[in-house]
C-alpha cells in the first residue's frame, strides 16, 4: 500500500487566509524550519488499479496537480477510482464541488455524512449532471467494504469505518441530529495484509486504540498541541476540546496514549496553524519526536507493508 499526503494541514490550512499567528507569519515571510500546509487529504494506493481518495479538502484542486501520479492519462481521464470521506466538515468535502467537470465520482460515506452534504443542499446538484455522474456508496459502521471503482473495478483496498469521538459540522449544528455516524476513522487494508488507520479529527482515543493491533501506519489527528493553543492568544474562545480535537501535549493528550497506540508507525497530520509543534526546532515538536511520532507534510510519501500480519 501507498499513501501519499495531499495535505496535513487542518481547517484553514497554513497559513490560513485570515490569521497572523506566529507560524503563519513566519512562512509569509518565507522563514525557515516551518513548511505551508495545505488542508487534510490523503491518496491511497494497492497498485495499477487507481487512487482512493480519503477526504476532499477545498485545496484538491492544487493537490492533484502537485502529484504527477493523480494527473490525467487521457483527453478525459482521472487516476481517481473513489473518494472515501471520514466527516462532513467541509475542509473535507467541499473539494467534492470542485471536481465537478462531468466526470464519474464514486463517494464512500456513511449516511449520516451523505444525509449532511446532499439532502438540502441546492449544491449538490452539480454532481448529477448526468446519470451516474456521483454513485453514492454506503459506509456501514465497523463493517468492511471493497472500494471499487464507477463501473465495479476494485481498487485492492477495502476499508472499515468505526465511529470516532467528534462533533456534527458547524454547518449542520441545529439542524441535523448528532450521531455516532458523522464522524469516523478510516481503517483501510489491502490484499497483501498492510493496514492503515486514519484517524483525522477526534476527540478520546479511547475507541481508537483497541483497533490498533496489526495496523502498520496510524495518521492521528494533530490539530492542536493544547486545549488553550486559540484561546491563549485570543485568536477565539474555542477550546481544543469544544472542536472535538484531542489535543497532543495536555494532560491525557495523545502523547500519553502513546503506549495503548499499537501501531508500527505513528504520524500526525490534519495540524492547526497555530500548532507550536510545525516549527521543526520547536520544544513541542522534540517532544513529539522523543515520543516517537513523525509529524506529516505536504506530499509525504509512506510505504506500508504489512510488518504485523
Ligand atoms: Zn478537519
Ligand atoms: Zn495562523
Amino acid at each position: 500500500m501507498r499513501i501519499r499526503i495531499l495535505g496535513s494541514g487542518a481547517g484553514g490550512g497554513v497559513p490560513q487566509w485570515n490569521c497572523g499567528c506566529e507560524n503563519c507569519a513566519a512562512i509569509r515571510a518565507g522563514r525557515p524550519f516551518i513548511a505551508a500546509r495545505t488542508q487534510d487529504s490523503i491518496a491511497v494506493s494497492a497498485g495499477p488499479s487507481g487512487w482512493v481518495l480519503c477526504n476532499c479538502s477545498p485545496d484538491i484542486l492544487l493537490q492533484i496537480e502537485a502529484f504527477e501520479e493523480l494527473h490525467p492519462k487521457a483527453p478525459r481521464h482521472s487516476p481517481i477510482a473513489a473518494i472515501v470521506l471520514t466527516n462532513g466538515d467541509l475542509d473535507h468535502v467541499l473539494g467534492l464541488f470542485s471536481l465537478r467537470e462531468s466526470y464519474p465520482l464514486v463517494v464512500y460515506a456513511t449516511e449520516g455524512v451523505r444525509r449532511g452534504l446532499f439532502e438540502q443542499n441546492a449544491i449538490a446538484r452539480t454532481l448529477s449532471r448526468f446519470e451516474g455522474h456521483l454513485t453514492h456508496r454506503a459506509l456501514a459502521l465497523n463493517a468492511e467494504v471493497p472500494i471499487a471503482g464507477a463501473r465495479g473495478e476494485p481498487t485492492g483496498l477495502f476499508v472499515t469505518a468505526r465511529p470516532v469521538r467528534g462533533k456534527i459540522p458547524v454547518h449542520l449544528e441545529g439542524v441535523a441530529p448528532s450521531s455516532p455516524d458523522q464522524n469516523v476513522g478510516l481503517w483501510l487494508r489491502d490484499d497483501a495484509g498492510a493496514r492503515t488507520a486514519y484517524v483525522s479529527a477526534v476527540a478520546d482515543l479511547a475507541d481508537v486504540a483497541p483497533h490498533l493491533g496489526g495496523v502498520d501506519v496510524l495518521l492521528l489527528d494533530g490539530t492542536f498541541f493544547s486545549s488553550d493553543e486559540l484561546s491563549r492568544p485570543g485568536l477565539s474562545k474555542a477550546r481544543a476540546e469544544d472542536m472535538a480535537h484531542l489535543p497532543i501535549g495536555d494532560r491525557g493528550g495523545s502523547l500519553e496514549w502513546t503506549p495503548k497506540l499499537g501501531a508500527a508507525r505513528r504520524i500526525f497530520t490534519h495540524i492547526n496553524n497555530t500548532n507550536p509543534m510545525l516549527v521543526e526546532t520547536s520544544a513541542e515538536r522534540r517532544r513529539v519526536t522523543a515520543a516517537g511520532w513523525e509529524v506529516a507534510t505536504d506530499g509525504m510519501e509512506i510505504r506500508v507493508d504489512p510488518t504485523s500480519a
